[in-house]
């Protein structure tokens, strides 16, 4: 491909997810993409099928997804656009943690490169988003983090990602909010019950109670 050809908004989103699932390791599958899309099994199928025509991805004969080089290029210049319109929000908008997500999905389609050349130019340390994911190329800066999963008990730490998994589920960020649960903060890792499935951190002398699911969505770092 020559010329770049922009890919529509859905094709941004869908594009963006298996970038992500991609630097992560994850197998790509369109069970997955379902579940982070929130849309039926057979869209995804219908969806896919049109990406592998304009050649943004390949399906493998084990149906596992992959990026073209075209399509890897536009998934990262969306992730990038994405991270940074939501520091943008945050930053020089003061729009609360809690949207910054949500809000950027609806801006980030219509920025351009050289707008986002110009956010960051303007915004400095821009290696990871306000949720301490890391931009395209900058994924050092989280390898030293430690799986909140990992943490020791009765041990100080700084929370410093909260994975995009768990980005957009809104009442979620909503309540990590309320509980000052965000990075930056300073937490002590309480305990893990396997039992009851919850995991218990302390924040500002409160008690903060995680579900697994959620807890292995989280990275911190020692103090
Ligand atoms: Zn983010």
């Amino acid at each position: 491909m020559s010329q770049e050809i922009r890919p529509s908004p859905t094709v941004e989103d869908y594009l963006g997810i298996i970038y992500t699932l991609a630097r992560d390791n994850e197998p790509v599958i369109g069970r997955k993409l379902a579940e982070w899309m929130e849309v039926s099994p057979p869209t995804v199928t219908a969806t896919i099928q049109r990406m592998v025509r304009d050649g943004w991805v390949t399906m493998a004969p084990d149906k596992t997804i992959h990026l073209t080089d075209a399509g890897r290029r536009a998934a990262a210049s969306l992730v990038r656009r994405h991270m940074l319109t939501e520091l943008l929000l945050a930053r020089v908008l003061n729009v609360p943690w809690s949207r910054v997500h949500e809000e950027a999905d609806l801006l980030e389609h219509n920025l351009s490169p050289e707008t986002a050349a110009r956010v960051a130019e303007l915004l400095e340390h821009t290696n990871v988003c306000p949720h301490g994911n890391p931009l395209p190329g900058q994924e050092s800066s989280v390898s030293d983090l430690i799986p909140l999963l990992e943490a020791s008990p009765g041990q100080t730490y700084r929370l410093a990602r909260v994975h995009e998994e768990i980005e957009r589920h809104g009442d979620l960020m909503d309540y990590f909010e309320q509980h000052g649960l965000v990075p930056g903060v300073q937490l002590e890792f309480v305990q893990v019950l396997p039992a009851n499935e919850t995991v218990t951190v302390v924040v500002d002398g409160r008690d903060v109670a995680l579900g697994l699911a959620v807890a292995r969505c989280l990275w911190v770092q020692k103090i």
